[in-house]
């Protein structure tokens, strides 16, 4: 009997990982993929030109939308039918609030609760499944936001290791590109990148330079859900959270291999303030000149009042969790063994 004790333990913490808790991504899971992500949107005026745009390269990408930050999705046909469009075009859809508060750690189990909820019944309505993925507004979010945004279906929270600071007149959105991956090559990085589908520059100018030119470093250019292994949307996992399938990358968005090599530099800064609503920057169209070299080495600090999310996993959760159920269910192998 005294094996029974810890039998009853181990089981709990084999079924406590096996259940999962929301998973934390800042970049992708293997070397070379890079993921495009758009924030805020839909947006009527620049999201069906940045549709445009990754149609034209054969791009997959992911749009964390709000429900009513620059219109309402619930009541706007033509928000509406660019949700479509991003859905049945392959594109992830990934919650980032309702309305878009200005962060999430000052809101209350139930005020946050609401803005994940009310985004997912919208977009169930529009597109008819509800998203697994989430940013939180701003990048910040606290242990306690964590469980709220479980229990309302969310399997992984999704920062960003490469900030276009598109919304941020005093940047350049393509130059942080640039500046970002100087040094990187796809054998050893991959990448999420945070852009705004709301940002007249991302629509017009960025993505048009970025795109081909990431293509030309060597990087596979996926959605969310290859990015990090696991599905985008709440219907593809069972009731343990476990996924019913894993997305596989068919590596059709890459071009060239030509590698730069070298450099360690850290990767992002910050995300603050990125509701901004703004202009065109101006922007040098040269794709590939490094004007400088000095990477800023921010390691994304995400401003949480509860000190989650400062420090950036270097490893999947996935691979995490999964490694703690096989050594668990082993021990418990072991133990029933010892029983006999
Ligand atoms: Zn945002």
């Amino acid at each position: 009997m005294k094996y029974l004790n810890s039998i009853i333990f181990l089981s709990s913490l084999a079924i406590s990982a096996i259940r999962g808790e929301v998973k934390y991504f800042s970049k992708c899971v293997k070397n070379g993929d890079f993921a495009i992500t758009f924030d805020d949107g839909p947006s009527l005026d620049y999201s069906n030109a940045i549709l445009d745009i990754l149609d034209e390269y054969k791009v997959k990408a992911t749009f964390f939308v709000n429900g009513k930050n620059c219109v309402d999705i619930t009541t706007n046909d033509l928000a509406k039918a660019i949700l479509k469009r991003e859905y049945e075009s392959g594109h992830v859809i990934g919650s980032h609030t309702f309305t878009h508060p200005f962060g999430i750690t000052t809101l209350s189990k139930d005020e946050l609760t609401y803005e994940l909820n009310a985004l997912n019944d919208a977009l169930y309505d529009i597109i008819g499944v509800k998203p697994a993925f989430f940013r939180p507004p701003l990048g910040e979010y606290s242990e306690e936001n964590l469980k709220v945004i479980e229990q309302c279906g969310i399997k992984a929270n999704i920062l960003w290791n490469l900030d276009s600071e598109d919304w941020d007149h005093n940047y350049n959105a393509t130059q942080q590109y640039i500046d970002n991956l100087e040094g990187k090559d796809p054998y050893a990085h991959s990448f999420i990148a945070l852009n705004h589908d709301i940002q007249k520059v991302t629509a017009e100018t960025n993505l048009k330079i970025v795109i081909p030119y990431l293509k030309k470093l060597g990087y596979n250019l996926v959605p969310m859900d290859v990015c990090i292994g696991l599905p985008a949307y709440q219907s593809d996992y069972d009731e343990n959270s476990n996924p019913k399938k894993i997305p596989s990358s068919n590596n059709n968005n890459n071009n060239n291999n030509n590698n730069s090599n070298g450099g360690n530099n850290g990767i992002s800064k910050d995300g603050s303030g990125e509701t901004v609503s703004g202009d065109p920057q101006n922007l040098n169209n040269n794709d590939n000149n490094n004007s400088n070299n000095n990477g800023t080495n921010n390691s994304n600090t995400n401003n949480n009042n509860n000190g989650n999310g400062n420090a950036l996993p270097e490893t999947s959760d996935a691979n995490i969790v999964r490694n703690s159920v096989v050594l668990s269910v082993t021990i418990m192998l072991l133990m029933s063994i010892l029983l006999l």
